[in-house]
């Protein structure tokens, strides 16, 4: 019988135990080895079965369990003592609070969280990366608030029927079940914000909070009384509906979720952020609550635009169109046109999301473009990203260069004290004292090759149980009452090289390349001396079935009886299988289509445990890969088509798994070690271990983003917005007189007929400046190598002074050096200048010679 209503009964710990409810509810746990181990030793089976879940462990272990423990001194001794450690790392002064001016508050909006295997908030890699963020920020010492929707249902759980199809399943979460507690008024009952929605409809949130460390992470719920049925629905599921509903989302956790903060803040007496931070477009419409605070105050919109952007940092994760969200333009009308957002004109709100640019529709709401333009400080997530999004979203600045758009970017990282397994740990600790991995000296003689191999042997080990274990449970859950195939138990084999792949299904990461030509990859799983064995996992979007159908390919080769004891698909990739699955690796391998893979994580979470990658050079592995820490895919960037393209691509991944991969693997020492390779791992663990971690990413976001943006946002706030009104009324005015300004002629002298190096160049460049005095603008000489065309590269920007005005013309001049020698070329341009702009880009216009 189904239940009609179900809840979670919270334990009463005995009194002497008390501190394992604070241990359980701080999700720092998931991240701290020593509290993870006492959780485990309360009952280890049920720590299995809970899925490393303390919550869900504390609810069903044994009453006589825990009055066992309740009194074990010893046991108690040690979890009072994690207790009083969790204090300290609560509240002890750490990177962060070195720094001056920083922003006192750091207000973070994702749509999904990544940070457990029992908070189910996620989807992919976004989430993860979300989660390993508060993480690092929370290590830190960054005092960031995040801020999300809480899903019932998370994104989706993952079966895989006989014949290969994907099945998703959506259990349902209950939150008292899980370290989350409700944010409540003084009076006790819980906190709300509400949404005017069209057809005088209201839509009610309460917020979950959960602590991760030291961040709280705000989480907005629907499914309350409060509301109607349909509109209990709008957090059901992470990405599922379509145009409405995302919608719905999207508002609540824009609009909501800066009114969720405004009275976290009321009721806790914690900062208000001076910083807002969207991970991706889908919160963009924090923007439009924040303008319509300050329109509340008595500022226009242009002047309330101008305050927002400042303290705002926008960040892109994808150049695949269908990762960003795009809404017909009605809608968004439909819902803008009500009370939501007084004193905000509807017009003004559809002006900052429109594709009304070279390429765009003019019917449709780009979220990825409105975040661009409410934020004044945008980034993607990996150099080569940037470059990509400076080329996609250059249409927004279309008198610029595609190198001039601004767009920065920052790389991802991924967060060592989860992603590092145990083993390795123990490792370092034992022969270095020493627990952090990104900044041991892993060259120390104190670790040998030997110890190297046998722990990457003991983590290989640990995921072959593990995959046996998921198959036979997968086989059970699909086939009940059925007998489990006794070859299960000789599925993979734990001294054969390990190649790792796990990652959603879209198209563009090409899970399937691999199948290109199966009688290649038949041989080599299956080579008599030196065999490959493939462990894959990943989930397609339940609308995608395209997706699926690759999963199904991949799924029915696997079944092969010659190679299904050495390829593998595991059902339902998650934190709690990614945690076995990276260690275990030999090589991570990732095949996307290049450029489209804006950085990829997984990568670098096997890195971080001494996989060498083995990836085309895309994202990170583009700027990171040196020859020494793993391979690289060649792309086939000249194929003629996309079919040509992926059968060069694979046969170069079969020529480098069996020529390359293969032997350097199986060449072993007289002690069984492979040298060659575990230099490799040692080389990899050394330098990519501090270069790929969540803190170096979060270090960099605060000094490069969020202390420049607090600087701009309390210099536009300071004197009742004096900052943020005189740079509206300046930008108004520019605007108004640009299009009378233009650089009427250049001239330069000092360079002889034939340039050398060292010869200096005198620039003079005459401006019509109309009504634009010589103090709005930057007048530069742009220089560099001429390439074909005359384009320049490699430029250089040198400032032009005020030599001479008369009326409304001006002279500017300067001089620079010829310090190359080859083709040279300069041009001179005009662009507005402003202490409060951060980029010459910024207004997206410039006149040239
Ligand atoms: C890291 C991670 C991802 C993202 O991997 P990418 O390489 O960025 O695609 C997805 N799912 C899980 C469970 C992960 O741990």
């Amino acid at each position: 019988m189904k239940a009609i209503r179900r809840f979670t009964v919270r334990t009463v710990l005995p009194e002497s135990l008390k501190a394992l409810d604070e241990l359980a509810t701080n999700l720092r746990w998931s991240w701290h080895e020593p509290t993870l181990q006492l959780f485990r030793s309360i009952d280890p089976v049920l720590w299995e079965s809970t899925g490393h879940d303390p919550v869900a462990l504390l609810g069903e272990v044994a009453p006589e369990r825990l009055a066992e423990l309740a009194s074990d001194w010893s046991f108690v001794e040690r979890t009072n003592a994690l207790r009083d450690d969790l204090h300290s790392y609560l509240q002890e002064p750490r990177w962060y609070q070195s720094l001056e001016d920083a922003p006192r508050a750091i207000a973070y909006f994702s749509p999904e969280f990544g940070i457990a295997a029992a908070l189910p908030q996620y989807s992919g890699g976004l989430g993860i990366l979300a989660g390993d963020h508060l993480k690092s920020a929370s290590d830190l010492g960054v005092p960031i608030v995040g801020v999300g929707l809480f899903y019932r249902a998370g994104y989706f759980r993952q079966g895989i029927s006989r014949d290969g199809w994907q099945q998703e399943s959506y259990p349902v979460l209950d939150p008292d079940g899980l370290p989350l507690t409700v944010l409540r008024q003084q009076d006790g009952s819980p906190a709300q914000v509400a949404l005017e929605l069209p057809e005088n409809r209201v839509l009610h949130a309460r917020i979950w909070q959960a602590h991760v460390g030291r961040i709280p992470l705000l989480m907005l719920d629907t499914d309350i009384p409060a509301n109607d049925d349909d509109l209990r629905g709008v957090t059901d599921r992470l990405y599922g509906g379509g145009g409405e509903h995302r919608l719905l989302q999207e508002l609540l956790l824009g609009v909501g979720g800066v009114r969720a903060i405004d009275l976290y803040c009321e009721l806790t007496g914690a900062p208000a952020p001076e910083v807002f931070h969207t991970n991706e477009g889908h919160a963009g419409f924090l923007g439009l609550e924040r303008i319509k605070k300050l329109v509340g105050k008595g500022l226009a919109f242009g002047e309330a635009l101008q305050v927002v952007r400042a303290g705002t940092v926008f960040t892109t994760h994808t150049p695949v169109p269908a990762g960003i969200d795009r809404f017909d333009l009605g809608l968004v009308e439909r819902y803008f046109s009500t009370g939501l957002l007084p004193g905000v004109d509807v017009e003004r709100v559809l002006a900052l999301g429109v594709e009304n640019y070279d390429g765009g529709s003019p019917s449709t709401f780009n979220m990825a473009v409105m975040g661009l333009r409410l934020g004044q400080r945008a980034n993607g997530v990996s150099q080569l990203h940037g470059e990509v999004s400076r080329g996609m979203f250059g249409a927004l600045w279309p008198d610029f260069d595609t190198e001039d758009v601004p767009i920065t970017s920052v790389t991802n990282g991924v967060h060592a004290p989860t992603w590092t397994d145990p083993m390795l740990l123990d490792l370092i600790s034992d022969r270095l004292g020493a627990w952090d991995t990104t900044t041991v000296d892993w060259n120390n003689a104190a670790i040998s090759d030997w110890d190297l191999w046998d722990v990457k042997g003991r983590m290989r080990s640990q995921l072959v149980q593990d995959a046996r274990a998921r198959t036979i449970a997968s086989w059970v859950e699909q086939n009940p009452g059925a007998g489990v195939p006794a070859w299960f138990n000789e599925l993979l084999d734990p001294n054969v090289l390990t190649i790792g792949f796990a990652r959603r299904v879209p198209t563009y990461k090409r899970l399937t390349l691999m199948l290109h030509d199966t009688e290649r990859l038949r041989a080599l799983l299956t080579h008599p001396e030196r065999p490959v064995q493939l462990v894959i996992a990943g989930k397609s979007h339940p609308a995608d079935d395209e997706g699926k159908r690759l999963i199904q390919k991949l799924v029915q080769f696997a079944s092969e009886p010659d190679v299904r004891k050495r390829i593998v698909f595991l059902p339902n990739y998650d934190i709690g299988m990614a945690k076995l699955l990276y260690p275990g690796t030999d090589v991570w391998l990732n095949n996307p289509l290049r450029p489209l893979e804006a950085c990829g994580t997984s990568g670098m979470k096997a890195a971080l445990n001494g996989s060498l990658n083995l990836s085309i050079l895309d994202g990170w592995w583009n700027e990171y890969y040196d020859g020494e820490n793993g391979w690289a895919i060649p792309s086939a960037d000249s194929a003629g088509d996309a079919a040509e393209r992926d059968a060069l691509e694979a046969e170069s991944l079969y020529d480098l798994i069996e020529h390359q991969v293969a032997p350097r693997f199986y060449t072993r020492d007289g002690d069984g070690v492979p040298r060659g390779w575990t230099a490799w791992m040692r080389h990899t663990l050394s330098t990519l271990s501090p270069a790929l971690s969540a803190d170096r990413m979060v270090r960099e976001y605060v000094e490069r983003l969020y202390v420049p943006a607090a600087h701009s946002e309390r210099r536009v706030s300071a004197d009742s917005y004096a900052g943020g009104k005189e740079l509206a009324a300046w930008i108004a005015r520019i605007r108004a007189a640009w299009p009378d300004l233009r650089v009427a002629h250049v001239e330069s002298e000092g360079v002889e007929i034939v340039p050398q190096v060292g010869d200096e160049l005198t620039v003079r460049a005459f401006v019509d400046l109309g009504a634009v005095e010589p103090g709005d603008v930057n007048v530069e000489v742009v220089s560099g190598r001429a390439h074909d065309g005359d384009r320049l590269k490699n430029v250089q920007h040198t400032r032009l002074e005020l030599a001479e005005q008369n009326g409304t013309s001006a002279t500017f001049a300067g001089r620079l050096r010829l310090d190359r020698a080859g083709s040279f070329g300069y041009n001179v341009r005009v662009v507005p200048s402003h202490p409060l702009l951060a980029n010459p880009a910024e207004l997206g216009i410039t006149a040239v010679a």
